[in-house]
């Protein structure tokens, strides 16, 4: 079986200046030019921003958006469709936390974005995440009990994968990143990841079976910086990472992107 390839994802959220979108977009392609065996390296711009940056880009770097719903065309005003972004992306972000939280995102949506996305051609990047740690200090090497389990990310994934044909099954990315780590500073323990993407990768195998969830690449996403990134490179299961923060400065991002070479 072919070795997959990591993946590192930077997601801009809604940041920052145009000027500094490309500037920023510049300092990445002039690295990534020159550097070898590196890992595949996706930038999320928001959408005003997707073809200056990808001018700036050429092949080194793919797009990836935000968001978009799905369809082609259509009367929905204000929104951006998957058929019309295609031209200019590979993955789009699907049930990210900040999407989730304020409602504007159900598990039905998400749902229908999955199985649009995979039928555009556009690689899902489907995130989960849970609100509290599962394990406190005293149950470090615990489980979540069922009821933390069923209540959360398992279900999460079971219900945005609920329309995704076996045929594409591998083609999908997930992020699994806790809601409590993202934007605080206080990242997930390596430990602690094994331990979650074990129980996804799991969760993965029965809806779509063994082989097929191996092919499925996990990344870890939720304050991954430039000193903690060769944790998450180390650990065992974690195919790459989804960085917001640290993906806005340059040399720190290069550096998350050198820890998965
Ligand atoms: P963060 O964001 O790296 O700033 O924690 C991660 C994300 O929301 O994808």
């Amino acid at each position: 079986m072919a070795e997959m390839k990591k993946l590192v994802i930077g997601n801009w959220k809604m940041n920052p200046s145009l000027e500094e979108a490309r500037k920023i977009a510049g300092k990445l392609h002039e690295r990534l030019a020159k550097e070898k065996n590196l890992p595949e390296v996706i930038i999320c711009p928001p959408l005003p921003w997707l073809i200056p940056v990808k001018e700036s880009f050429s092949n080194h770097i793919l797009l990836g958006a935000q968001n978009a719903v799905p369809g082609k065309f259509g009367a929905e005003t204000g929104s951006v469709s998957v058929g019309m972004l295609k031209p200019y992306i590979q993955y789009l972000i699907i049930g990210h936390s900040e999407r989730r939280l304020s409602g504007r995102e159900t598990h039905e949506t998400i749902a229908l974005k999955v199985r649009d996305a995979l039928k555009q051609g556009v690689t899902p990047v489907v995130c989960v995440g849970e609100f509290v740690p599962l394990y406190d200090k005293h149950r470090r090497r615990g489980r979540p009990t069922r009821k933390e389990a069923e209540s959360n990310i398992f279900m999460q994934l079971r219900r945005a994968l609920k329309n995704v044909p076996l045929t594409d099954f591998s083609k999908l990315v997930l992020a699994y990143e806790p809601v409590w780590a993202i934007g605080t500073g206080e990242s997930a323990s390596a430990e602690y990841v094994l331990q979650m993407v074990k129980r996804l990768r799991k969760t993965l195998s029965r809806l779509g079976g063994r082989r097929r969830a191996t092919r499925v690449r996990i990344l870890y996403g939720g304050s991954v910086d430039a000193k903690n990134a060769a944790d998450y490179a180390t650990t065992p299961g974690v195919d790459g990472v989804l960085v917001g923060t640290a993906s806005l400065k340059a040399p720190e991002f290069m550096k998350i992107v050198s820890a998965f070479a």
